[in-house]
C-alpha cells in the first residue's frame, strides 16, 4: 500500500447519500453512479445501457463513517506532518456534495459526526508533549485572489511571502494561535465560520464562492541525548563540546475545503458574479494544472498561477504528502457535474 507515499497525490471518492429532496423527486430515477468499493472502482452511468469505470486509491460509498473517511484521507499525511513534513488534504466537488461535511463538521452534539479538521487536531494534541511542542492554526478564506484572516476580520489582504531559498511559504500577517486542547480549537472553528459568514454577507457572495483554508503548524523537539547532562552542570566548557542540541522537528498541515466546482451561471446578474466565475476557474484549474504534474513526474510544477497554488507551493510535491477526496452526489440530473468532478480526480493519480 502506498499510502501517503511523497509526490503522489492520493485520491479518493466519497458519495453522499441521497437527501430527503432527491429522494421524493427522483424516486423513479437510478442513481447516477454505482460503486464498488473493495474493488475500489466507481461506474458512472452514461446512459440507460452503458456505463464508465473509473478507478481511485480508495471508494468512499454513502455508509462510510466519518473515522473511515479521515483514516483513509486524512490520517496518512497527519502522521507524515507529525515526523516533520508539510502535507495537504483538499476537499474538490460541486456545492452540496459535502466537502465542507466530510473536513469541517465540529460535531459538538455527537463525536461520531466530525470532521477531518476536529480529527486533525484531536491526533495531533494527543501525539505532542506540552512542554516542548507547540500547535498553532491559522484560518484563512481565499476569495477573488485575496486571501482575509478568518480568525481577525479587520485582516482582510493577507500577503504572501516565499523564502527564495528554502521555498517555505509563509502569511506573516496571518493570525496564529497556540492550541492547547481539543476544546478550544473547536471553537476557533467556529468563530472562524462566523467571521466567514460575516465577510461574506458583507461582499454579498457565498462560501461555496470561495476556498477556506485551516493551516496547522506543528513544532516538535526530540531532545539530543546529553542536553540532559548539560542543564544539570551547566558551567562545564567541556560539556558544551558534547551538547546535542534538541533537533526541531516542523511540519505543516493544510486543508482546503476548496470552492464549489460547478460552473457558475455566467449572466452576471449579481454583477461580481462574472468575475467571480473567472476567480474560481484560474485558480481550480491552476490547482488541476499542478497535481496533474505531481502525477505525471513532471520537474515542473507550475504553482505561480494562482494564489491557491502559491500558497501550497511547500505544501505538495517534494517531501510533502498529498491526499485529494472528491466529493460526488448520486443525483441523476447532476451528472455532468459529478462526471467532470470524477475526471479532475482521475488526473491527479
Ligand atoms: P459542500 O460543502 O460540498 O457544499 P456540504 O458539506 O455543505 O456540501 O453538504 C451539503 C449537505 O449534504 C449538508 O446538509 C450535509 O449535512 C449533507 N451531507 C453531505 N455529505 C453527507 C454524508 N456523507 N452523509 C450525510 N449527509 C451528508
Ligand atoms: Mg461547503
Amino acid at each position: 500500500d502506498d499510502a501517503g507515499v511523497p509526490g503522489r497525490v492520493r485520491v479518493a471518492v466519497r458519495l453522499r447519500p441521497r437527501n430527503a429532496e432527491e429522494s421524493v423527486a427522483d424516486a423513479d430515477f437510478a442513481d447516477c453512479v454505482e460503486l464498488q468499493p473493495e474493488l475500489k472502482r466507481l461506474k458512472l452511468r452514461k446512459n440507460n445501457w452503458d456505463t464508465d469505470t473509473y478507478e481511485f486509491d480508495e471508494v468512499l460509498t454513502e455508509f462510510a463513517s466519518q473515522k473511515r473517511v479521515y483514516e483513509v484521507v486524512a490520517k496518512p499525511v497527519v502522521e507524515s506532518v507529525l515526523d516533520g513534513y508539510n502535507g495537504t488534504v483538499m476537499a474538490y466537488g460541486q456545492t452540496g456534495t459535502g466537502k465542507t461535511y466530510t473536513l469541517g463538521r465540529l460535531g459538538e452534539e455527537d463525536t461520531a459526526a466530525r470532521g477531518i479538521m476536529v480529527r486533525a487536531l484531536e491526533d495531533i494534541l494527543a501525539e505532542i508533549s506540552p512542554e516542548t511542542d507547540s500547535v498553532s492554526v491559522s484560518y484563512l478564506q481565499l476569495y477573488m485572489e485575496t486571501i482575509q484572516d478568518l480568525l481577525d476580520p479587520t485582516n482582510d489582504n493577507i500577503s504572501i511571502m516565499e523564502d527564495p531559498k528554502t521555498g517555505d511559504v509563509s502569511l506573516p500577517g496571518a493570525t496564529l494561535v497556540e492550541i492547547r486542547d481539543q476544546r478550544s480549537f473547536v471553537e476557533l472553528l467556529r468563530l472562524g465560520e462566523a467571521h466567514r459568514f460575516a465577510a461574506n454577507t458583507k461582499l454579498n457572495t457565498e462560501s461555496s464562492r470561495s476556498h477556506a483554508m485551516l493551516m496547522v503548524h506543528v513544532k516538535r523537539s526530540v531532545k539530543g541525548r546529553d542536553s540532559v547532562l548539560l542543564s544539570e552542570n551547566c558551567n562545564s566548557s567541556h560539556m558544551v563540546k558534547t551538547f546535542k542540541p534538541p533537533v526541531v522537528r516542523k511540519g505543516k498541515l493544510v486543508v482546503v475545503d476548496l470552492a464549489g466546482s460547478e460552473r457558475i451561471d455566467k449572466s452576471g446578474s449579481e454583477g461580481h458574479t462574472l468575475e467571480e466565475a473567472k476567480s474560481i476557474n484560474l485558480s481550480l484549474s491552476a490547482l488541476g494544472k499542478c497535481i496533474n504534474a505531481l502525477a505525471e513526474n513532471s520537474a515542473h510544477v507550475p504553482v505561480r498561477d494562482s494564489k491557491l497554488t502559491r500558497l501550497l507551493r511547500d505544501s505538495f510535491g517534494g517531501t510533502a504528502r498529498t491526499s485529494l477526496v472528491v466529493t460526488i452526489g448520486p443525483s441523476p440530473r447532476h451528472r455532468g457535474e459529478t462526471s467532470s468532478t470524477i475526471m479532475f480526480g482521475q488526473r491527479a493519480m
